[in-house]
């Protein structure tokens, strides 16, 4: 079974001597991750590399994933493949006795930024990347620097002047052959 490169047990830095542990991971994305026109491809390749930090009995996590994504061009529609390389940052508590700011204000809230809680040493950041990479990959992807086709299609409104001026010299052109 392939790894989930979004999980990592971050035993290593809960037991080690307080500082930071880099972790990184690359595997199979589990779930296709970003919005409706271009994302992560459920199964692409990802690598995460996550700076853990412990935090008390939690942690806090500072990764960044990089890939490739796949998509669509919103004009041509023309495939994307660009490479991405996102960041976030999550704080996981690790149990009951972790507390984060306020604990009565917290229990009232039950909504919004909730500190998603540590799996025995282990914390999950999909849910962090599907968040982070639904709010800033572009809806409308297009090609870059300019579509490919962009000459084969006509021009919008305001060019048809030209058309006209181009159209004139091909029929002097033809009187010739008149
Ligand atoms: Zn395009």
């Amino acid at each position: 079974m392939a790894t989930n490169p979004f999980v990592f047990d971050v035993a290593e830095a809960l037991g080690g001597d307080g500082l930071p542990v880099t972790f990184t991971q690359t595997g199979p994305s589990p779930s296709r991750i970003g919005p409706e026109m271009i994302a992560l491809p459920e199964g692409g390749e990802v690598t995460v590399e996550a700076v853990v930090t412990p935090l008390g009995s939690g942690v806090m996590v500072d990764a960044t994933a990089t890939g490739r994504l796949a998509g669509e061009c919103a004009r041509c529609l023309a495939p994307l493949t660009p490479e991405f390389d996102v960041t976030v940052n999550q704080v996981f508590s690790g149990g009951g006795d972790f507390i984060v700011g306020d604990p009565e204000a917290e229990e009232d809230k039950g909504s919004g930024d909730e500190v998603p809680e540590m799996v025995g040493t282990t914390v999950d950041l999909e849910q962090a990347f599907v968040d982070e990479m639904g709010m800033n990959l572009p809806f409308n992807p297009t090609c870059l620097p300019e579509c490919a086709a962009d000459s084969e299609v006509p021009e919008p409104d305001g060019v048809s002047g030209e058309e006209n001026d181009l159209l004139d010299p091909r029929w002097a052109g033809l009187e010739k052959f008149l």
